[in-house]
């Protein structure tokens, strides 16, 4: 017997995240005499970047979907060992980033990039929001089949929203590509998946924001795909690929 599961991305198609991150990077920055927030906001988190591509384990982040600003509020803790550099470099990769941050602004104080720095993390824990109409399409995934979340990012930031979301005990699974050691798009994670859902790739859909990540990474590994486009243009027509708005319009579609 077939088992059609849904899988379900986490960042910006559950919960608000680069909103959500951006909004608390203005409010670190507005530490820095004379910025307006909303004109640096760029120029930071380009500034945040640079050290971000610097570091030695960049190529792992790219891999397993990591950005530079989880950096500044994960201690990369729970991951898998390959992990460990990134875990012993991320006390210096924050002071950095922030130093980098303030010199661009010629404020070249230490005290005010540990302020900067110590208000994005708080701003980043004060509880991402939800994106409207979650709760219903997941209940109405779990009417379908098993249902997983397949998330990439580190282990202590990714069940740390879940948590604050209320979503720990929303799956039948979750996997984390930190914890995994590999991240979407790569096959190898989405059979993970599959395999502790007991479903079957090509009766199952994959629900995700990002084409690269989550609706390629679906259809190479014989899944079907919803792309929450948020009102981007898809970049190509695919008859494997729905293409939503958001997960509000989820009813219907799963089939
Ligand atoms: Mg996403």
């Amino acid at each position: 017997m077939s088992r059609r599961a849904v899988i379900f991305d986490l960042d910006d198609t559950l919960i608000v995240e680069q909103a959500f991150a951006m909004a608390s990077l203005r409010e670190a920055i507005a530490v820095f005499p004379g910025v307006d927030p909303v004109v640096s906001e760029t120029d930071a988190l380009e500034s945040i970047r640079s050290v971000w591509r610097r570091g030695a384990d960049y190529p792992l982040c790219l891999q397993l979907g990591l950005a530079s600003w989880e950096g500044l509020w994960s201690a990369f803790d729970g991951n898998h060992e390959s992990m460990a550099g990134l875990h012993a470099w991320a006390p210096a990769y924050r002071t950095e980033a922030w130093e980098t941050v303030a010199a661009g602004f010629d404020a070249a104080d230490p005290a005010l990039a540990g302020l900067a720095g110590d208000r994005f993390d708080a701003a980043q824990r004060r509880g991402h929001p939800v994106i409207d109409g979650m709760e219903q399409a997941l209940d109405g995934a779990r009417d379908r089949g098993p249902v997983g979340l397949l998330t990439n990012g580190s282990s202590d930031l990714q069940r740390f929203k879940l948590d604050q979301a209320g979503l720990t005990d929303s799956f039948d699974t979750v996997v984390v590509s930190g914890e995994a050691g590999v991240g979407k798009p790569r096959p190898a994670v989405f059979a993970l998946v599959l395999e502790r859902l007991g479903a079957d790739a090509e009766d199952s859909v994959m629900v995700g924001d990002s084409w690269e990540r989550d609706v390629e990474g679906a259809l190479a590994s014989g899944m079907t795909a919803v792309w929450i486009a948020d009102g981007r243009p898809p970049p190509e027509r695919d008859p494997r690929v729905t293409v939503v708005d958001s997960v509000r319009e989820l009813d219907g579609v799963l089939g």
